[in-house]
């Protein structure tokens, strides 16, 4: 049977919980991040950044920290350094297409009253639509722009995302 192939926007610390798990469920995920390497915001804060939540209520409930790290505060490298750990661990980190930059999406084959009539576009967590429809997504890379037809999409780019209607090729605002 074809596994579920699903589109994760983003490799930070969410992206790469959302592509674990749908590795789990056996689904076929790939990460697009825009960045060259992962971890998001901690992958390039500046130098003096640190944890300002203690380590254990900062950690992934499945992967705790190495003994290595004792810090109650580590720095921003060492949370980076943790984060790469987790995605090598669970298989997260061959499904990165890195240097690859979302810069379109769009929501087709269904009609704009049934997409209106979806409530859950702000964002409360659960998933939505028939899913009678096909995301096409527009991915940039070094080469240009691709074209991508997906069946599912996770947004994780530490911004709230709205797509307003069918047809409408919404900015990602990072
Ligand atoms: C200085 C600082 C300190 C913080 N300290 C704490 C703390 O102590 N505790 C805490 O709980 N939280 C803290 N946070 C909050 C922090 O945002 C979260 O910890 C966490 O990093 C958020 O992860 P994320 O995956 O949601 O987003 P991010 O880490 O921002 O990752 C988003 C990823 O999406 C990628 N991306 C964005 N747009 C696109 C696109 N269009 N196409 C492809 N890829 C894209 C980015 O390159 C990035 O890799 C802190 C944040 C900052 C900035």
């Amino acid at each position: 049977m074809d596994k579920k192939r699903v589109a994760i926007v983003g490799a930070g610390l969410s992206g790469l919980a959302a592509c674990k798990h749908l590795l789990e469920r056996g689904c076929r995920p790939a990460v697009f991040e825009a960045d060259t390497v992962l971890g998001g915001v901690w992958a390039h804060a500046p130098e003096c950044t640190r944890l300002q939540t203690p380590r254990p209520m900062f950690q992934y409930s499945d992967f705790p920290w190495p003994e290595s790290v004792t810090e109650v505060f580590p720095d921003h490298r060492q949370v980076a350094d943790y984060l790469y750990a987790y995605a090598r661990h669970f298989g997260v980190l061959d499904c990165i297409r890195f240097g690859r930059r979302v810069v379109g999406m769009e929501y087709v084959g269904v009609s704009e009253q049934q997409v209106a009539a979806w409530e859950d576009w702000a964002g409360c967590g659960e998933a939505f639509g028939s899913g009678d429809g096909e995301w096409w997504l527009t991915v940039a890379d070094v080469d240009g722009l691709v074209e991508v037809r997906i069946q599912h999409i996770c947004t994780y780019t530490s911004m709230v995302y709205t797509v307003y209607a069918p047809g409408y090729t919404a900015p990602l605002v990072r």
